[in-house]
C-alpha cells in the first residue's frame, strides 16, 4: 500500500467515527508513524509502506478514532514560539491561554531580572514562553503533579530556559518559598459536574486534575488567588486564567485578598478568560 491509499483509509475510519478534520488527522498520524513531517507525507504519497508501519499506523488511527488527541498521539503541541513536550499526564496548552503570555510581555516590556512564580505550572508553557522570550527574568513553577514537573523540565531544557527555571513539587497550600514580581496561573476551574458536557477529547482524554475546580468550580482559584496575596511583593502583578462565567466572583476574591484589577481580557471566542490584577 503506498502512503496517500493509507491516508485516505485513515482518513475515513475516522469520519465514520465523527472526527472532524479527519483528513488532516490522518496525515499528521501518517506523518508521525514514519517519523517524517506533514510536507515529505504530501511530497511522497506514491511512496509505498510494509505492513509493519501500516499497522502501527492504523494503531494511531483506532486510538484517534475513540477520542485520543492528536497532541497526545503525537507528543506534541505548538503554543506561543515554541513547541511543547506534552503526554496525558499534562493539560494541552491551549490558544486561550497564550493571552496570558501575550499581556505578560506587554506588562514587562521595560522590566529587568523579575521573579515569576507559575502556580500549576504543568507542561511549562506559560511560564517557558516568557522565559524563553525575556532572557533576564527568573522563573519558579510548582506543580501538584510530579510527572508534570518532568514534562515542564523536559520542555525547559528543549526551550533552553533551565538555568533561570526551579520547580518544586508542591500543593499550593503548602508552598512559602520566596517573593514574586509577577505570578501566572491557570489553575483548574470547572465545576466538577460540568465536566462531563466537555468535549469527549477532553473529558475522557485531558488529566482531570488539571480541570476539575470542585463543587463550584473555584476551590482552587481561591487557594491560588490566597497563596497569591502572601507570595507576591506590593505592586507585584497577578495574571490569572478564569472560567467564562467566573468573572465577578473571582474580582471579589481578589479584592477580599487585597488586588486591585487592572482589567479582564476575553479570549478568541469573546469569553471573559483572564483578569490582571495588582497586589496593593
Ligand atoms: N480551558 C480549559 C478547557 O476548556 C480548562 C482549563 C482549566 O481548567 N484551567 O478545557
Amino acid at each position: 500500500m503506498n502512503i496517500n491509499k493509507a491516508i485516505i483509509e485513515g482518513s475515513k475510519i475516522l469520519r465514520d467515527k465523527l472526527i472532524s478534520n479527519s483528513r488532516l488527522d490522518s496525515e499528521i498520524l501518517m506523518a508521525k508513524t514514519i517519523n517524517k513531517d506533514r510536507k515529505y507525507i504530501l511530497l511522497n504519497s506514491n511512496n509505498l509502506i510494509n505492513e509493519n508501519i501500516l499497522n502501527h499506523f492504523y494503531k494511531l488511527i483506532e486510538s484517534r478514532s475513540y477520542g485520543n488527541p492528536i497532541a497526545y498521539l503525537t507528543n506534541k503541541k505548538f503554543f506561543w514560539n515554541s513547541e511543547f513536550f506534552v503526554t496525558n499526564k499534562t493539560l494541552i496548552p491551549r490558544p486561550d491561554t497564550e493571552l496570558v503570555v501575550e499581556n505578560v510581555l506587554n506588562l514587562t516590556k521595560k522590566k529587568k531580572n523579575i521573579n515569576i512564580l507559575d502556580i500549576g505550572v504543568g507542561s511549562g508553557c506559560i511560564l517557558l514562553s516568557i522565559l524563553k522570550e525575556r532572557k533576564n527574568f527568573y522563573g519558579t513553577g510548582i506543580d501538584i503533579s510530579k510527572k508534570c514537573l518532568n514534562i515542564c523540565k523536559i520542555n525547559a531544557v528543549n526551550l533552553k530556559v533551565c538555568s533561570r527555571l526551579k520547580l518544586y513539587k508542591s500543593d499550593v497550600d503548602k508552598f512559602n518559598l520566596g517573593k514574586y514580581d509577577l505570578i501566572v496561573s491557570n489553575p483548574p476551574y470547572i465545576k466538577s459536574s460540568n465536566l462531563k458536557y466537555l468535549d469527549r477529547d477532553v473529558a475522557q482524554f485531558e488529566p482531570r486534575l488539571a480541570l476539575d475546580g470542585g463543587l463550584d468550580g473555584l476551590s482552587e482559584i481561591r487557594k491560588v488567588i490566597k497563596k497569591s496575596s502572601d507570595l507576591i511583593k506590593k505592586n507585584g502583578k497577578f495574571i490569572l486564567e478564569i472560567g467564562f462565567d467566573q468573572k465577578n466572583k473571582v474580582i471579589n476574591l481578589l479584592n477580599k485578598e487585597g488586588f486591585y484589577i487592572n482589567c479582564t481580557l476575553k479570549d478568541l471566542a469573546q469569553n471573559d478568560r483572564c483578569i490582571i490584577s495588582t497586589k496593593i
